[in-house]
């Protein structure tokens, strides 16, 4: 169609193999581009054409001249990644949000990229519906074997009719007609307890086992440490904060910081904070890759719950970046304490970067490493 873009994931590593762009983004784009030519689509300049859950931009990158284009999604990664290819393509700078900010008033063109996970499908569906002007156009794609018959009724319960098309290069589309009938009030966020630790941990849709406490977490609890020495705590991936709070619990002394990619999982974290702690100022939530933006600042501890996939690809380069960053952000001595799957054989990868790895705790599933910088 007369563009050409060079692409990066994020980050940018030196063998990549994996590409930053898949087969749903080259349908939606051909799909607009073709509707368009066909006069079945004119875009006004004036009006928004809103972007969801793009992975690192090609969709950003494709419809940034169009004038008003927004991306909406949960990924700090996935915003910086587009960042950094709309300016490597010399594309003009665009509009981002998080998912819980309102969709954009008189939005013509929705192009959603299917998120993993159905909870902040729904989240997304409702707000569109209670927001879009009936005359919007909704495309959503995906890979064709992560549309099901239940994906598709989620369209037709939330957003309004729905039809889907051919495969192309294994991925799909779906077409959705918005229906202000069924808006309905967006979902409550997940509230539950724990109360052996005497926790109330609320969950936005996107957070990481955000309906009942993870089992690797529950291990992990048992496990912080309580030490007066302790004066700055991370906790690297928080999710809803669960482990940073109850380190800032046991080490009323501590500053903690807890950090995740996840723009949900750093809101949900910061309202726990708020809701679980004396003195909520001792805990900061923030949004980074790992601790890219906390190199050298000194942290007697980290404590670590790796994820083992980016987006839809297995893969142990989080965790190898996170021990990295760990060991980058404590001071000498400082401890990084990981808990991982058996069968992830972190210590193998702790050993090549920290003087002394011990083992401190283990059940059948999960051990409890423990590494000295
Ligand atoms: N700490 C929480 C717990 O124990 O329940 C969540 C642990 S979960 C296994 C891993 C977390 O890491 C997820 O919340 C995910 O969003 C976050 N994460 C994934 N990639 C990340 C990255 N590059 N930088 C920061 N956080 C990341």
């Amino acid at each position: 169609h007369g563009q050409t873009l060079q692409l990066n994931r994020y980050p940018i590593r030196q063998h990549e193999t994996l590409q930053a762009w898949d087969a749903a983004d080259e349908y939606l784009i051909n799909q607009v581009e073709d509707m368009k030519q066909q006069q079945a689509l004119t875009l006004d300049a004036e009006r928004p054409v809103l972007i969801m859950n793009d992975s690192f931009g090609a969709l950003a990158c494709w419809f940034a001249r169009q004038g008003q284009t927004v991306s909406v999604g949960d990924s700090y990664i996935a915003r910086t990644a587009s960042q950094h290819n709309l300016a490597a393509n010399a594309l003009p700078d665009i509009a981002f949000a998080d998912c819980l900010a309102p969709v954009p008033p008189q939005t013509q063109l929705v192009l959603l990229k299917l998120p993993k996970n159905n909870r902040l499908l729904v989240w997304q569906l409702t707000q569109l519906c209670a927001a879009l002007p009936e005359d919007c156009v909704v495309i959503a794609a995906a890979k064709a074997r992560d549309i099901h018959t239940s994906t598709l009724k989620l369209f037709e319960k939330h957003l309004g009719p729905t039809r889907t098309s051919l495969a192309v290069k294994k991925a799909r589309l779906i077409f959705c007609q918005p229906d202000k009938n069924l808006a309905a009030a967006l979902p409550e966020a997940q509230r539950w307890a724990v109360p052996e630790y005497k926790l109330t941990l609320t969950n936005h849709a996107n957070v990481f086992s955000g309906e009942s406490l993870d089992i690797g977490a529950r291990l992990l609890l048992e496990h912080i440490p309580q030490d007066p020495v302790l004066k700055h705590i991370i906790d690297l991936g928080c999710g809803n904060g669960v482990i940073g709070l109850q380190a800032a619990r046991l080490n009323p002394q501590a500053k903690v910081t807890c950090v995740d990619e996840s723009y949900m999982a750093v809101a949900s974290c910061r309202e726990n904070a708020d809701l679980n702690l004396t003195n909520p100022a001792q805990l900061e939530a923030k949004v980074d890759n790992c601790l890219e933006s906390m190199a050298n600042s000194d942290a007697d501890l980290v404590l670590c719950n790796p994820p083992f996939h980016q987006q839809n690809t297995i893969t142990d380069h989080i965790a190898w970046q996170m021990f990295c960053d760990a060991k980058q952000s404590l001071k000498q001595h400082g401890r990084l304490i990981v808990i991982g799957n058996r069968h992830l054989g972190y210590d193998g990868k702790l050993k090549r970067l920290f003087a002394k790895v011990q083992k401190i705790a283990q059940n059948p599933k999960f051990v409890v490493y423990q590494a000295e910088k």
